[in-house]
């Protein structure tokens, strides 16, 4: 194992130890909504870069569709974009840092936020299902290097399997002779598909098992078999990319399952015992990441909300801002407690997951729903605030209304999140 190996699975390990320790009344940090020190820096360094960096290219590259890589490579060179910062985005064990960096970004700009946050669910898949040897393997090739950056992506939705994950079709089947596992399917709508250099796939090694046959693996840079298909013309967040996948004989490395074959192969016998899996491959990377993409969803939502407050103190008719109408002011306080609310349902879940909660009401779920929620809800009636300005493209309410759209829908659906919360709470398998 080399020494980036070692130390990822010491730290891997002491998370994980953190989190799964003490189910009952686990021992750590107590929530607290006064941020330390480190956490406001943090806050403030993001929020910078934001300010600085990516608010003044966002219309540029939405117009253009295109991954922004000049300002990948400008996030890199400051250390933002790197599997250091996100290791200490991560590493605070209140949970806060890891939202708080991401509703900066995103209220910066939500698709350059993702073109520079998107590697982090394939990084996250890796780093929650990897050996220390992978994790140290892969994860530094996910990012490249501030000269020459690099992404990655997360490959489990199919053209017939987005929000029933159990479908996925894609099969992962083993030669015994080679050592190679020989991978064939289509993904469909991968965040940064084709144009990765590390694509973390999920594929069935036994399609009747449904999803407790998945297993996650790391396709290598440049593997034959591995191919872009279309790319992928959206609504919003446009500096994005988004792509169909496809492997044909895609054959990769034994080493390249997450995990090791000795781990799948105990799972399966399990679950062929009748005995219950650890949890889908797919399913766990998204449980994990919920409340930090609710997080960006704050960060649009408030963008919104403070351009809309501006332009409303400026604008005037009937002879007086329009900000002194009940009507725009109430809309305004009902989107700042709004926006409130969603945070704080953001942080609860952060905390939760980081301090080894158990989700007993589905808070992930809960937090993410209310974030997309008051996202799309917040950035529409920013439109209406602007009037006829909030309607053209030459005012930035309209984008980050677009750009909110997908947060209803990407990493489980807002019905499915309902689903998710209505049989955590009822116990029953709510349909
Ligand atoms: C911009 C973008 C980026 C994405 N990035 C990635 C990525 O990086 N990696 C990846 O793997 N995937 C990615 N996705 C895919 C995304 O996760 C799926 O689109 C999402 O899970 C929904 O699946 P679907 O589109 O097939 O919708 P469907 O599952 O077909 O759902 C259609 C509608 O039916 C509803 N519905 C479905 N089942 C139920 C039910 N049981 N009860 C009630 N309502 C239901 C849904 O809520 C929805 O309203 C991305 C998608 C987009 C648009």
């Amino acid at each position: 194992m080399t020494d980036t190996a070692a130390v990822a699975e010491a730290a891997k390990e002491s998370i994980v130890d953190e989190v799964a320790g003490g189910a009952e009344a686990p021992e750590g940090p107590r929530f607290t909504l006064e941020l330390n020190q480190d956490q406001k820096d943090i806050r403030e360094w993001v929020h910078g870069f934001a300010e600085g960096v990516v608010r003044p290219a966002a219309e540029e590259w939405d117009e253009r569709e295109e991954t922004p890589w000049p300002v990948i490579q400008e996030a890199a060179k400051i250390g933002l974009y790197s599997f250091e910062a996100l290791g200490q985005f991560f590493a605070d064990p209140t949970g806060l840092t890891l939202p708080i960096a991401n509703e900066e970004l995103f209220w910066g700009d939500a698709g350059i936020g993702m073109a520079i946050m998107g590697t982090s669910l394939a990084v996250a898949a890796i780093f929650g299902q990897g050996t220390g040897e992978q994790i140290g393997e892969w994860i530094p090739q996910c990012f490249g290097s501030p000269e020459d950056p690099k992404v990655a992506a997360f490959c489990a939705s199919e053209p017939d399997a987005g929000s029933d994950v159990s479908a996925i079709r894609t099969t992962a089947k083993y030669d015994e002779a080679t050592d190679e596992w020989i991978l064939n399917g289509q993904k469909a709508w991968a965040t940064n598909g084709g144009i990765a250099d590390v694509h973390v796939v999920i594929a069935s090694v036994d399609r009747e098992l449904g999803s407790r046959g998945h297993a996650a693996f790391v396709i290598p840079p440049g593997t034959k078999g591995c191919e872009q298909g279309a790319k992928v013309k959206k609504h919003g967040l446009r500096a994005s990319h988004t792509a169909d996948v496809h492997l044909d004989d895609c054959r990769v490395p034994g080493s390249c399952l997450l995990g090791g074959k000795e781990k799948l192969d105990e799972r399966l016998a399990r679950v062929r015992e009748g005995k219950k899996g650890k949890g889908q491959a797919a399913m766990q990377t998204f449980e994990a990441s919920r409340p930090t993409v609710g997080a960006q969803a704050v960060g649009i939502a408030r963008a919104a909300y403070e351009y809309a407050l501006d332009y409303a103190k400026e604008r005037s008719q009937f002879g007086r801002p329009i900000i002194e109408n009940q009507a725009i002011a109430f809309t305004l306080a009902d989107m700042k407690l709004e926006i409130d609310a969603a945070r704080l349902l953001v942080w609860r879940a952060a905390w939760m997951g980081r301090s080894g909660h158990k989700f007993e009401n589905a808070e992930g779920s809960m937090s993410k729903l209310k974030a997309g929620e008051v996202a799309v809800w917040s950035t529409e009636r920013a439109i209406q605030i602007l009037g006829g300005n909030g309607y053209t493209r030459e005012f930035p309410v309209e984008r980050m209304h677009r750009d909110a759209k997908i947060y209803t829908i990407f990493e489980g659906t807002s019905e499915i999140q309902r689903l998710v919360i209505s049989r955590a709470i009822s116990g029953v398998h709510v349909r």
